[in-house]
């Protein structure tokens, strides 16, 4: 199927009334993102802030840019500025990179707190105990504004422990939505699922789900 089909397809299976999808177009040329913009597509995913930075140059104005992949500190300079939302906040030092930076380009920039869910150990995203203090901090951050929260399962063929990661970071999304939050903190935007399992994602309370794959063929490994 072309990346026009994927595109339409999914948008038919997924209510966008109530999941907003994210076509990460990590390492596809600009063609294959025109393609899909083409097919009503806004809203595009990437992994590393030369790349998004390089196609937003190039591409149409009304796009979207969801930045996924790991941040460093200083790089989110070249992003502030226009970027639609930071899902891979994963940590407190880099949240106050991102409201320094807000603060010069005169923006709040949207980000989600990427939460480390996978069994598996990975480097990236906060516990329950940063969460906690990124909400006492965030009073004094006015140029950020949480909009929820991120999580990746572990890469896994075992979907009942894909399942259990993804209802445990619901219930963190909901526990947090039903407490008291900062006026630039809200729990609006869980971003969970891939190529892979964002139908479990779905199933488990996902609103935004990040697909690239199975919109945009399988990517060459680097
Ligand atoms: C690459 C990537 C995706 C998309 O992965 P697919 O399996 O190709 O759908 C989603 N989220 C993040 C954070 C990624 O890096």
């Amino acid at each position: 199927m072309s990346i026009k089909e994927n595109i339409i397809d999914l948008h038919h299976q997924l209510d966008p009334e109530n999941v907003t999808l994210v076509a990460v177009s990590k390492t596809k040329p600009v063609a294959d993102i025109m393609e899909a913009y083409e097919a009503g597509h806004r809203d595009f995913g990437e992994n590393k802030v030369q790349e998004l930075t390089a196609k937003a140059e190039e591409l149409p104005g009304d796009i979207r840019w969801h930045m996924i992949g790991h941040l460093q500190r200083n790089k989110v300079k070249y992003i502030a500025e226009f970027v639609h939302l930071v899902h891979s906040v994963d940590s407190l030092r880099l949240l106050r990179a991102i409201n320094k930076e807000g603060r010069k380009a005169d923006r709040v920039v949207n980000c989600l707190l990427q939460v480390h869910i996978a069994e598996e150990d990975t480097k990236y995203g906060f516990d329950a105990d940063e969460i906690s203090e990124a909400i006492r901090l965030l009073p004094d951050l006015n140029f950020v504004q949480i909009q929820g929260l991120m999580g990746m399962a572990t890469f896994t063929d075992n979907q009942d422990q894909v399942r259990r990661e993804f209802a445990a970071l619901k219930k963190q999304f909901d526990s947090l939505k039903n407490s008291e939050l900062p006026d630039n903190m809200s729990m609006e935007v869980l971003s969970m699922g891939m190529s892979g399992d964002y139908e479990i994602a779905i199933e488990e309370g996902s609103n935004m789900v990040r697909i690239g794959s199975a919109i945009f063929g399988e990517r060459n490994k680097p």
